[in-house]
């Protein structure tokens, strides 16, 4: 087959879906179809200009970017044309007819029907090119890439259905041109006012000239009317982050973050900033207000777009947050850096450090200003990217102190399960004599809330941090201590709760440990291998009894996660904690029969267990047991 020859392609499955869907679900936002094609040009406007730094010919003497947009109210089209980088045939079939974003399967499963939902889900997607589909039942492409011949042009063609056909065209002008037939009840876009309203609003950010016809007025100005058409430029035109932060309008700053995250909604906050001195670089970093679809996928986009004097060198540049952060997005401009720069050079250049670690307080600011300002906006942000902000003080030791005020929790003091206690709220309501920070975890936030562990810790009114992320683990581990207190972990090592148990209690509590010896050797000789010590606790009030763990072993909650992991777990045992008070315990100590002695022990470990949200080696055997004795009890 001759690479002229036209071919009809279907469109990868999940196109196909996303097409329909979208078509569907963004109608009453059908205007950002716009946007989208112009972002798109304007990259590719970004990408020649990169590539012309190495080779100046794909210029091909016609170095004046632009984008001329037209409309023909007779015909129902739009057409929206570039002199960027273009795009060869295999590209085309590339771009336009797979969705190359990894997760893009997860993400249509996740869908719910609902379009209203759906169309905020997809927004978040960013769909590009395809939301011409929006207002058009045909859409054309005619492309030619920078630097190649006339004759390697393309022309795409779909009705955003199931297929699209391709062919090779002659092609003389570089870049590519993309014409929308409007659908029949879209003719509202071909009124030339309606069109330049909304071009102006989706392109005054990008620094790329956008061109209309120029506006008549009035019949005199018909008569006029020369033969050549005059276009003129409707935007502004220069690069919004270039630009004074008192020339920029809010509305201006919420549309460049669309063009630079492709996230349908405002974001949160941004922070622009100019650096001037030993490095010289402009910044506008945005907090997004939605997680991406893909925020937990390894390799989905995370850094910044970079630019060296206003020439974009690359997207996603990595090195200019530490991973923490990766959900911020937005544009850093560096004066210091090298237009050849690669991103093995990014990696090592110490400029990029210095910026990264400025750009790193910068983000850390604006969060702990909005913390401060708006804790309702705060919330917001943590709901959607607190666990990613909790890998930060183990990854960045320097700024622990920063990110640990930044932490939200839940508490014993609510009981909710919403976090919003901040470690400063904690020690406020820390008690006279109390010298540490205490926190359990688990996997859910009920086992959490009603472990065994806290009775003592509620009958004394200390309060405990409710952790039940995965990442909390981690974050524990790394997190030594606040405002000079330590973290404890209520389920590791002996309970001493310090100052907070008086001389006398501690006294008592010798006396009840030396009078129980009898029956802890009873015990521990009965569960024989499964535990490393039986012992009397301090920390129950109203249940028989508890697991806890050596001070240095790991706690049963890092076990659980590292055995989901496939790690290898350290050989470490449990440590049974008796409550003397306790009428089962009593009735325990009093059991002279070895056979139901044993019953009952190995039913009040397995409890144990089961309390701590632990799985039990051999369920059915508990479970035997256990009605067993309520037989007995019916008797
Ligand atoms: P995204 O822009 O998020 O990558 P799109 O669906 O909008 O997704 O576009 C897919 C790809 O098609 C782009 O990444 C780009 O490589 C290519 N493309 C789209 N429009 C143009 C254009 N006007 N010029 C050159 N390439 C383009």
């Amino acid at each position: 087959m001759t690479a002229a020859q036209k071919e009809t392609l279907g469109f990868q499955t999940e196109a196909k879906q996303l097409l329909h869907l979208m078509i569907h679900s963004l109608y009453s936002n059908k205007e950002i179809f716009l946007r989208e094609l112009i972002s798109n040009a304007s990259d590719a406007a970004d990408k020649l200009r990169f590539a012309a730094l190495k080779n100046d010919s794909l210029y091909e003497n016609d170095p004046d970017l632009s984008i001329v947009i037209e409309c023909d109210s007779k015909k129902k089209t739009i057409t929206i044309k570039d002199n960027g980088i273009g795009m060869s045939r295999e590209e085309v079939v590339e771009n336009l007819g797979t969705i190359a974003k990894s997760g893009t399967a997860q993400f249509l499963e996740s869908l719910t029907g609902d379009e209203k939902k759906d169309s905020q889900l997809i927004g978040q997607f960013g769909v590009g090119f395809y939301s011409a589909f929006i207002v058009a039942d045909k859409v054309e492409v005619l492309t030619r890439k920078a630097g190649e011949t006339a004759e390697q042009g393309v022309h795409w063609e779909s009705k955003g259905e199931a297929e699209y056909s391709i062919e090779s065209i002659e092609k003389v002008d570089r870049g590519t041109t993309i014409i929308l037939h409007l659908k029949k009840d879209q003719k509202e876009f071909t009124e030339a006012f309606r069109l330049r309203s909304i071009v102006k609003k989706y392109a005054d950010h990008i620094s790329l000239p956008v061109k209309m016809l120029k506006e008549e007025f009035g019949e005199e100005e018909k008569k006029k009317k020369k033969k050549e058409k005059e276009f003129e430029v409707v935007n502004s035109a220069k690069a919004l982050w270039a630009r004074s932060r008192t020339e920029v309008k809010d509305e201006e700053y919420k549309e460049f973050y669309k063009h630079v995250s492709h996230d349908f909604e405002d974001p949160l906050e941004w922070s622009h900033n100019k650096v001037e001195g030993k490095l010289e670089y402009t910044s506008l970093l945005y907090l997004p207000a939605k997680a991406p679809f893909d925020l937990w996928n390894r390799d989905s986009a995370k850094g910044l777009k970079l630019y060296v004097q206003r020439v974009f060198i690359m997207d996603e540049a990595e090195q200019f947050l530490p991973l923490y952060l990766r959900f911020i997005k937005g544009v850093v401009d560096s004066n210091d850096i090298s237009l050849n720069v690669s991103r093995e050079i990014l990696q090592k250049d110490p400029v990029v450090d210095s910026m990264k670690s400025a750009l790193t307080k910068r983000v850390l600011g604006m969060l702990a200003k909005i913390k401060k300002k708006d804790i309702e906006k705060y919330q917001l942000f943590w709901q959607e990217f607190g666990q990613v902000l909790k890998e930060g003080p183990a990854e960045d030791t320097s700024n622990r102190e920063k990110i640990a005020k930044l932490l939200l929790f839940a508490t014993t003091h609510t009981g909710e399960e919403k976090q919003e206690q901040s470690l400063a709220d904690y020690v406020a309501r820390m008690q006279d004599n109390q010298n540490k920070i205490y926190y359990i975890t688990s996997e859910t936030h009920n086992t959490a809330k009603n472990s065994p562990h806290l009775e003592v810790f509620n009958k004394k009114g200390v309060e405990v941090l409710l952790l039940s992320d995965r990442v909390d683990e981690w974050l524990m581990n790394h997190l030594m201590e606040f405002d000079g207190k330590q973290f404890q972990d209520v389920t590791k090592g002996k309970l001493d709760l310090g100052e907070l148990d008086s001389e006398e209690d501690k006294k008592q509590q010798e006396k009840v440990d030396e009078a129980a010896k009898p029956l802890l050797e009873r015990v521990k000789k009965s569960l024989g291998e499964k535990v490393a010590e039986v012992r009397t606790t301090n920390r129950l009030t109203e249940s028989p009894a508890c697991i806890a763990v050596g001070e240095f072993d790991m706690n049963l909650q890092m076990r659980k996660i590292m055995e989901a992991a496939g790690q290898a777990v350290p050989d470490s045992k449990p440590i049974f904690e008796l409550n003397l008070e306790h009428p089962l315990v009593t009735k325990l100590d009093e059991e002279s029969d070895e056979d139901r002695f044993n019953e009952l022990a190995a039913i009040l470990f397995d409890q144990a267990n089961l309390a701590e949200g632990g799985q039990l080696d051999d369920p059915g055997t508990f479970i035997r047991r256990l009605n067993k004795l309520l037989l007995d009890l019916s008797k």
